[in-house]
């Protein structure tokens, strides 16, 4: 059984409840400080809106409040104010999600658009409380989950509430696009299928890893991620980041047939402290007292040719360092890499600070894919779905 999307629902006179993530940054004056999330949210609310739905009623999460608490800094009042700008319509901002003031807001002929007052002041959200999720759900007829980045989770907004829906759940097209695009790197991609993992720690991402020793043609394996794995094989790090589980982890990975597939940085960029002068360590042994924080000329060079032949190509994890303009080369070459492949590959990059990584590059248009999702894109390419992709199809599990 598929997704059903919006744009398979009937909306008109319609009452319609809508999860976002409009989890955006914020500054010490409560200013939003990047609004993609927003913006990216735009075309399901407008065409919830031009189909002639009677009521929207749109619920997110912002930060982590101590839940149960209602907290100004986490409130979505800037959020509020962002979307009636750009929508030009009023927007009410309930003071909670589940009083009573909501339901005699939406008896109101003149309110259309309500925003619930961040959903994760109660903790029956994170809870994924059955009661609550029914409260939300009897505001309206027609239920809309468009918040991808939090669908790996069982919270009430994007899992349990989907049992009030029956055959009334629908995904929204930044959900869709999403869901697209990833699964072109699940089901069969085109091959040689390359992937690339960076990133600060091993442990972080085991099933990031497996899965793509077990289904790529090669991974390229930088960033602190791939100490371990040159330490498996008895190469010195110096003082890079190393952990001993890690280690044991590579060793295993390496062990096996497929651990063929791997392939580690040949030489770095090291310093002697995180804010140091990088030094070219044209060797794959890292001295005893420097600390390698980017992959270094040769390394970039032979993971350029690998994606030069890729006919699908997913990044996850920098390279180095980046966010130190003396680190970011290697995370930067990559991303020229797979942008010169663009007309011939497809390419997908998922994960925050990759994505960050990318942004900062410049070269964001020139990927067949950006994935908003963070731990939600990791999660369903390893596992095949997710908890709030799986509820609009079949409702929650119990
Ligand atoms: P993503 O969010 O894309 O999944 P991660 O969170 O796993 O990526 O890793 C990103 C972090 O890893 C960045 O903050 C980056 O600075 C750090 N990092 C990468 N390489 C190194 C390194 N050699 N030493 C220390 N930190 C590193
Ligand atoms: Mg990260």
């Amino acid at each position: 059984m598929a997704i059903k999307y919006i744009d398979e629902a009937d909306l008109k006179g319609k009452k319609v409840i809508a999860r976002f993530d409009f989890n955006v940054p914020l500054d010490s004056h409560h200013q939003i400080t990047d609004t993609t999330r927003i913006d990216e949210s735009l075309p399901t609310i407008r065409y919830i809106l031009e189909k002639g739905a009677s009521k929207l009623i749109m619920m997110s999460h912002l930060g982590r409040p101590k839940a149960g608490k209602f907290a100004k800094e986490f409130s979505l009042e800037p959020v509020a104010k962002y979307l009636a700008s750009k929508l030009e319509q009023e927007i009410v901002l309930s003071e909670s999600s589940v009083d009573s003031g909501v339901k005699s807001l939406l008896t109101l002929n003149e309110t259309k658009i309500v925003l619930l007052e961040n959903i994760r002041f109660h903790k029956e959200e994170t809870d994924n409380d059955l009661e609550f999720a029914k409260k939300l759900a009897s505001y309206a007829d027609i239920y809309v989950n468009d918040a991808f980045g939090t669908s790996h989770r069982e919270h009430a907004s994007v899992y349990g509430i989907t049992k009030y829906f029956e055959k009334k759940s629908y995904g929204g097209f930044l959900l869709k696009r999403e869901v697209e695009a990833l699964s072109k790197i699940m089901n069969s991609p085109k091959k040689p299928f390359v992937t690339i993992i960076g990133g600060s720690k091993i442990s972080d991402k085991i099933k990031t890893l497996e899965y793509f020793i077990t289904h790529a043609d090669k991974v390229l394996v930088g960033g602190a991620m791939s100490y371990p794995f040159l330490a498996a094989k008895n190469i010195k790090v110096g003082k890079s980041r190393c952990a001993k589980e890690d280690v044991e982890f590579a060793k295993k990975a390496l062990a096996q047939d497929v651990g063929k597939k791997i392939l580690l940085p040949v030489d770095h960029l090291v310093s002697e402290q995180l804010d140091g002068k990088p030094i070219i360590c044209n060797e794959v042994t890292i001295p005893d007292n420097l600390i390698g924080l980017d992959i270094g000329p040769k390394s970039i060079e032979l993971y350029t040719n690998e994606i030069k032949k890729a006919k699908t190509v997913f990044w996850n994890g920098p390279m180095g360092l980046f966010e130190n303009p003396n680190f970011s080369k290697g995370t930067f070459a990559i991303a020229r890499a797979m942008a010169d492949i663009k007309s011939q590959a497809y390419t997908v990059v998922g994960g925050g600070d990759s994505v960050s990584a990318v942004n900062s590059s410049g070269l964001a248009d020139q990927m067949s894919h950006i994935s908003t999702g963070g731990g939600a894109s990791l999660e369903l390419i390893e596992e095949g779905d997710l908890p709030g992709l799986f509820a609009l199809k079949f409702g929650p599990k119990n």
